[in-house]
């Protein structure tokens, strides 16, 4: 299937590109960004302009960031194509729910993507906890937002999210390996004075059968940079470590073998696309975007230090 790729930016370079080029089952025909553009490729600034010249291409996968990707799913939909959605799938719920309206109507596949939720161990540590009674579970997100996002201004800017931009990769883990749902009962949020979104955040969640359920986020990380997710059980302690791609029970590493015969986040989102339009199907798990709009309508914003980049 023909497919193509809007905003060409840093993740539709690391990630994207090279995991369409790999794929047998895509061939990237078009291209749209205000200023990036792809040898070989078609490139368009303008989007109706790419939809009318390219009747053949079946998908358009947004890279955009959130606030700016509404329309342009939108408008993907409204012209028959299916969606793909960076994560986060939009700036807000209701527009998540507005595309999903208009993907049934229209009879189109629309995925929202959770890129960590692709990674090496995340399916079995689902399949490890699921006949265990959860006592706690800790996330620990520590990263340099100077590495990870250098001039990135969107994110510090109302929609993008701030720190939550990582932290929905981490609860997107949590919400798919839990079997349980949870939900936010308590935020604080650390805002730098001269920005619109937290660059830290601590979140507590209320879980149905007691068990204490933290998140910790912070972008003011330097040195070693941690992504770990701590579940202690009555039958054992699981941790994820660097976001998913390594596990360990009770201090033993690869105790747990996965099976996937895919390796790599994003070539497994972009199979996991093709066989949801195989099937008709949409994917909108919008269960770790709930979790961000509850922190940013409950926490309680605490002032910290500026950030300049
Ligand atoms: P980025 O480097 O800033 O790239 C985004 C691209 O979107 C820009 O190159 C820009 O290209 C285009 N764009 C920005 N604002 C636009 C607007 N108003 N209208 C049209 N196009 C616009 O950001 P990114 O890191 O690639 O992140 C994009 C999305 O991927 C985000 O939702 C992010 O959460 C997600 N993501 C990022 C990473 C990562 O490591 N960076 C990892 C996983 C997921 P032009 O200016 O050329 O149009």
């Amino acid at each position: 299937m023909k497919l193509a790729l809007v905003g060409i930016g840093k993740i539709a370079v690391d990630q994207h590109i090279p995991s369409i080029a790999a794929s047998d089952q895509w061939e990237l025909a078009a291209t749209l960004s205000r200023h990036g553009t792809l040898d070989g490729i078609d490139s368009y600034t303008d989007f109706d302009t790419l939809l009318n010249t390219h009747p053949d291409i079946a998908m358009v996968s947004l890279c955009l960031p959130p606030v700016p990707r509404f329309e342009y799913a939108a408008k993907a939909l409204k012209a028959g194509r299916h969606v793909m959605l960076e994560k986060p799938p939009g700036a807000t719920l209701a527009e998540c729910h507005a595309l999903t309206k208009l993907a049934q109507d229209n009879g189109l596949s629309l995925y929202a993507t959770w890129h960590s939720r692709e990674a090496d161990k995340v399916a079995v540590a689902k399949a490890w906890l699921a006949d265990k009674t959860l006592l706690s579970l800790k996330v620990t997100w520590k990263e340099d937002v100077r590495r990870w996002h250098p001039n990135q201004d969107w994110i510090w800017e109302p929609g993008g999210m701030g720190v939550f931009d990582p932290g929905i990769n981490a609860l997107s883990i949590v919400t798919e390996i839990l079997p349980v749902d949870i939900h936010l009962r308590d935020a604080t949020l650390m805002v730098p004075e001269n920005r619109q979104t937290p660059i830290a955040a601590n979140l507590a969640f209320y879980h149905p059968r007691g068990a204490e359920v933290s998140a910790t986020f912070d972008w003011r990380q330097v040195g070693d940079q941690i992504w770990t997710i701590e579940a202690v059980t009555d039958q054992g302690t699981l941790t994820l470590l660097d976001g998913g791609a390594r596990i360990m029970v009770d201090g033993r590493e690869d105790a747990l073998v996965d099976n996937n015969p895919l390796s790599g986040e994003y070539p497994r989102l972009y199979a996991n696309m093709a066989a949801l339009i195989a099937c008709g199907g949409i994917d909108m798990d919008l269960r770790p975007m709930v979790h961000v709009s509850d922190a940013l309508a409950l926490g309680r914003r605490v002032a910290v230090d500026p950030f300049h980049d």
